[in-house]
């Protein structure tokens, strides 16, 4: 489908640097804290506008949304439940508003004056109120990493892994917004094979590069979503830290999976990009052999062209730059996902969220963690102060970045940032 606001030609009346992640082809969504407002926003380079406001203004009047309250509520969960159709229509709207050939708003000085703020003097909350978090395993690289250093270099994968996105519920409470920093967690670790497992601070903290999807509808318990219609339950996606714990993740994890070793903190980024911003960056995704059953069976191009850096920045140093890689190389899509979520009755509410799995690509500098970068702590990573890394240290700053680019312009997340502070006593 094409949208008016993707138009590559558009230009805005309000000011976006070159190269800025949020220019009005973007137009995603956040909450903004200001004064004593707490309130949906979009963002425009590096100005952030009050949705509240225009609403107060009569903007939204006729875009056939009933019920206007979800524009002031302190998460975005009851404006994304509006579904994709009242999502399209306000995006479009914006977009004609933040136009340089519409006056509508540009002219009204008293709505600007309420509604735009800079971006440096508000606060970037928590987009949404997270019900429910599935963390999904869907990159082969990354599967088949994990499965040469833990298992069995000749069997990698596990034999269902090209059947089914293996995926596991994980925790929504401990899921925070960039610029949250977290503590380094303590837990059960059995460092020596031979001796009983010890209590303390996680030797062997690691970040994993993972983008979620944010899903928009509600659904009834027993009725599946069909995968080619997963994508109208989806709002948007963020970029996701989900921050892990290899050693007490390695003694804890069989026979149920992850537990504490990757739920004391996962780290998204705050402005929610809409996939609809991010049709015109569709690519094939990988081919899947052998097929995947019926229900699975997606049709058209799956995946997203999305570049993806991670920076490691240890204390007074400049950050360094230790991951390149891609959404592309996902062996299972968005779409897949969330129908096999579904396929057994399993509800879904609007908010709740997906990580994709750590997004390794096919070359060693594109490994999505450290585990992988450093191949288990083999091969160190040297910092721009000299240092060297195999894992995080206390006081490291975790920096993701996400974009899709085309032409004249891209499309951003901004960035997801987390510091690693040493663990509570
Ligand atoms: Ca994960």
């Amino acid at each position: 489908m094409e949208y008016k606001a993707n138009d590559p030609l558009l230009k805005s009346w309000i000011a976006v640097a070159e190269n800025s992640d949020f220019p009005i082809q973007n137009i995603p969504f956040g909450i903004i804290a200001y004064q004593d407002n707490i309130v949906p926003a979009t963002r425009i380079g590096d100005t952030v506008v009050d949705l509240s406001v225009l609403a107060d203004f009569g903007y939204f009047d006729d875009l056939g949304i009933e019920d206007l309250s979800p524009f002031y509520e302190p998460a975005l969960n009851s404006l994304i439940g509006l579904g994709k159709k009242a999502r399209i229509a306000l995006r479009e709207r914006l977009s004609e508003l933040f136009a340089d050939h519409c006056e509508l708003l540009q002219g009204n000085q008293e709505a600007k004056r309420l509604a735009f703020h800079p971006l440096h003097e508000v606060e970037v909350l928590m987009p949404v109120v997270v019900g429910d978090y599935t963390d999904f395993y869907s990159s082969i690289e990354h599967a088949t990493n994990v499965g040469i250093m833990f298992r069995d270099p000749a069997n990698a994968l596990l034999p269902n892994w090209r059947h089914l996105p293996v995926g596991y519920h994980g925790r929504s409470s401990s899921i925070v917004v960039s610029g949250t920093d977290i503590h380094r967690p303590k837990g059960q670790t059995r460092p020596d094979d031979t001796k009983p497992p010890v209590f303390g601070p996680s030797n062997q903290l690691d970040f994993e590069l993972e983008i979620a999807f944010v899903t928009s509808g509600r659904t009834d318990l027993g009725s599946p979503i069909p995968v080619d219609e997963a994508e109208d339950h989806i709002f948007g996606l963020v970029l996701f830290n989900d921050l892990s714990a290899r050693d007490i993740q390695k003694w804890e994890y069989v026979p149920l999976g992850p537990f504490l070793s990757k739920n004391f903190g996962s780290v998204i980024s705050p402005w929610i990009v809409t996939l609809e911003a991010l049709e015109p960056f569709r690519v094939e995704g990988p081919i899947q052999e052998p097929a995947v059953l019926p229900y699975l069976a997606q049709q058209g191009k799956r995946n997203y062209d999305i570049s993806l850096e991670v920076h490691l920045q240890p204390l007074h140093a400049p950050p360094s730059l230790v991951c390149r890689s891609n959404f592309k190389y996902m062996y299972w899509s968005v779409a897949q996902q969330l129908a096999h979520q579904t396929v057994n009755g399993c509800n879904i509410n609007p908010g709740d969220m997906y990580g994709s799995g750590t997004i390794s690509g096919p070359t060693p500098d594109s490994f999505g963690s450290m585990l992988e970068l450093a191949w288990k702590g083999t091969r160190p990573l040297k910092m721009s102060d000299g240092t060297e890394r195999i894992f995080i240290n206390d006081h490291d700053r975790i920096i993701m970045t996400g974009w899709a680019e085309k032409g004249n312009y891209r499309i951003g997340f901004g960035s997801c940032e987390t510091v690693i502070l040493p663990a509570k006593n």
